[in-house]
């Protein structure tokens, strides 16, 4: 283990020594004094006798040598559902990271949910909106509207539904495997376990009320369950035209469907890099109060330098390997490393980018509490600035600024 630990240390070591090497030729790595540059003729500097967890450790090389430019000192951005206390239940599972376990997320809170083939997530309400992202397999979703216009609808992977705060619903995992998908709710406190159940209504209710409530004898309801259901195994459903047809009323269906295709939208943007997909009020009406990007980043591929003036931005992290740079004033920037099932969490206007590290597609959510999605690009900043005034801030000259893109790329390269 000490020489596995060795060997480690010295390789990501040696990449980030070049690195800072090469850095600190041009950027700021020394004032304040942080980072391996600074260990310059003292390699004890940056030794770690322990304790230590490798298999952790090893996974976030940005956090344990940092980038010379990197001024620490920023509330932690990164969270994960990957150690996150699952509530398992027969039919499925629940995890979830809200602003109790992750200081920072103000906005979001996030649920990661499985269900299996006929499992249920039981008819419930909340007070927060529901925001919802099929990861994998397929779902049955179901929702009743204010005006009681209802809807039934199949999600697959890469479809998003929208269940506006208070409304009525339910989720199902269809053949052959279920699903799993990821919920956020558009306040950071929101939690999965305390929504509103049916199963607890009723238990909580006296039969002679329900009775008279529902126009039926007592008697019927003798054998509800006296605890909340939540998810449980159930049979599979019907063809879906059955259902929808079941459902139907004399107002018709919801103006506006409740879910929306994300991942097979076509991209807003679409470079060399990768792609950029939008969802927001403007393409799902309903998402009033959550906006999202899927991004796509091929190997080598930067998300570009950016913000948003608008909200905060939450990420899931799908598939693939990135590091992201959050930049504040003070001046503050932190790096760290990004793996599938983690989040991330970027404070409204804090500057940053996002580099796949890996050798595979990047992909990943950006989601805010928004009805529209909007970012401010540094590059179309500067390339819409007077080239002069511009100019005389970097030391650069006009001629090369006409050479930074100035159409929003969002993905680098073009
Ligand atoms: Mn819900
Ligand atoms: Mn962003």
């Amino acid at each position: 283990m000490i020489s596995r630990r060795k060997i480690l240390t010295a390789a990501a070591a040696g990449s980030v020594a070049s690195t800072a090497v090469r850095a600190a030729s041009f950027g700021n790595p020394d004032e304040p004094p942080q980072g391996v540059i600074n260990t310059k003729g003292n390699p004890a500097s940056l030794t770690d006798p322990g304790p230590q967890n490798p298999a952790i450790g090893g996974q976030f090389p940005s956090a344990q040598f940092p980038p010379p430019t990197d001024v620490s000192d920023m509330p932690h951005f990164w969270a994960s559902f990957n150690n996150a206390a699952k509530r398992v239940q027969d039919g499925g599972w629940a995890r979830q990271v809200t602003q109790a376990d992750f200081a920072i997320a103000e906005t979001i809170s996030g649920v990661d949910m499985r269900l299996t083939a006929g499992g249920i997530r039981e008819l419930h309400w909340h007070l927060a909106a529901e925001w919802g992202y099929m990861s994998y397999g397929n779902c049955r979703i179901t929702i009743l509207d204010e005006m009681g216009r209802a809807q039934v609808a199949d999600v697959k992977e890469g479809d998003l539904w929208y269940f506006p705060a208070g409304l009525p619903h339910s989720l199902q995992g269809l053949g052959p495997d279920g699903c799993e998908f990821l919920l956020c709710f558009d306040d950071g406190k929101a939690t999965e376990y305390n929504t509103i159940l049916l199963t607890d209504w009723f238990a909580h209710t006296p039969p002679d009320i329900l009775a008279e409530n529902f126009g039926v004898p007592a008697e019927t309801f003798a054998k509800i369950p006296l605890h909340q259901l939540y998810i449980f195994q159930g049979k599979l459903p019907g063809a879906l035209a059955a259902d929808q047809a079941s459902v139907k009323s004399a107002l018709g269906l919801p103006p506006h469907p409740f879910t929306f295709s994300l991942g097979s939208s076509a991209p807003v943007k679409h470079t060399k890099g990768g792609e950029v997909r939008i969802a927001d009020s403007n393409n799902f009406n309903v998402s009033k109060t959550i906006a999202a990007a899927l991004v796509t980043l091929h190997s080598g591929g930067l998300r570009e330098m950016h913000w948003h003036h608008n909200a905060d931005e939450w990420q899931y992290w799908i598939k693939g390997k990135g590091r992201m740079t959050v930049f504040d004033s003070g001046p503050r920037a932190v790096t760290m490393d990004f793996n599938p099932g983690d989040i991330g969490y970027v404070k409204r206007s804090n500057g940053h980018y996002i580099k796949n590290t890996g050798d595979t597609d990047l992909q990943f959510l950006e989601v805010f509490r928004s009805s529209y999605y909007a970012d401010v690009s540094l590059s179309d900043w500067l390339t819409h600035t007077p080239p002069e005034l511009v100019a005389q801030h970097l030391n650069v000259d006009a001629a090369t600024i006409a050479k930074f893109p100035n159409n929003k790329p969002a993905v680098m390269p073009e």
